[in-house]
């Protein structure tokens, strides 16, 4: 299947036609194609540190899902040998020539398996019998998500917490939901809100908390190669913006966690 009724050689141009933005990969020529000037690099760095432009929503075009998985598996190996072979690495040697399906398979069935609504984690619930009206709190839920500006790891752990509305979740519901908007291409302002804003509709309640503090390997691997620093983000709702159900939720987090 074709998106768009493009050649095959670029089926996913997208419809609006803006994804190059003057990046000219169409087709496979090299002629005069790569002549980025400095000015459009730092533009292009810019924004990929510029973390409020975009949607609480993660920007998915219409037709994201008409390609099957496997379709998907065999054109993403396709474009990553290319760009293997762009870089000048020979995809004849044992043991580079797997790499292109190996990204592929990740890619689509792993990392970035988030991203099709079709694997997101039914939530069960069950009622607050224990009648416990108090905050609960999963903290140090780990987080492995992938920076969408540079496609490398955002590492780091989630803490979240909820007041019950007269339901309760299973526990591991909150790690897998964690998990499942994690496994795209991210910003991790934006997968903070995407986490409170499904507990929220979940569990039926205002009364949420989420924080992430992670580390970015496009900060620590690349670019200004900060090591040691890290990203806090937080969003409260309902009875968490009160300041004093706020303090108890940051007290727990600061606890040391419980060692078995
Ligand atoms: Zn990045």
């Amino acid at each position: 299947m074709k998106l768009n009724g493009t050649s095959s050689s670029t089926p996913l141009n997208g419809s609006n036609g803006n994804h190059n933005n003057g990046v000219h990969t169409n087709g496979h020529s090299l002629n005069g194609h790569y002549s980025a000037t400095a000015d459009r690099d730092e533009l292009v760095d810019e924004l990929g540190d510029a973390h409020g432009a975009s949607s609480i929503d993660t920007p998915m075009r219409p037709d994201a899902f008409d390609l099957d998985d496997d379709l998907k598996i065999d054109l993403i190996e396709e474009h990553f040998r290319e760009i293997m072979n762009i870089l000048g690495l020979d995809l004849t040697d044992d043991s580079l020539k797997g790499s292109p399906r190996r990204v592929a398979k990740m890619y689509v069935k792993e990392i970035f398996r988030g991203l099709n609504p079709a694997n997101k984690p039914t939530p069960t619930l069950f009622d607050n019998k224990f009648r416990y009206n108090e905050m609960l709190v999963e903290k140090d839920i780990i987080v492995q998500t992938y920076c969408e500006h540079h496609f490398v790891p955002i590492i780091g752990k989630a803490h979240v917490a909820y007041i019950s509305s007269g339901k309760v979740i299973g526990l591991s519901k909150l790690n897998r939901i964690v998990e499942y908007f994690s496994k795209r291409p991210q910003v991790q302002e934006r997968l903070t809100v995407q986490i409170a804003d499904e507990l929220k509709k979940v569990l039926e309640t205002e009364d949420v908390a989420v924080m992430i503090d992670a580390k970015h390997l496009c900060v620590s691997t690349r670019g200004v190669h900060d090591v040691n620093s890290s990203t806090i983000t937080a969003a409260y709702g309902g009875k968490f913006d009160e300041e004093a159900t706020k303090q108890e939720f940051l007290r727990y987090v600061a606890q040391p966690s419980v060692t078995i």
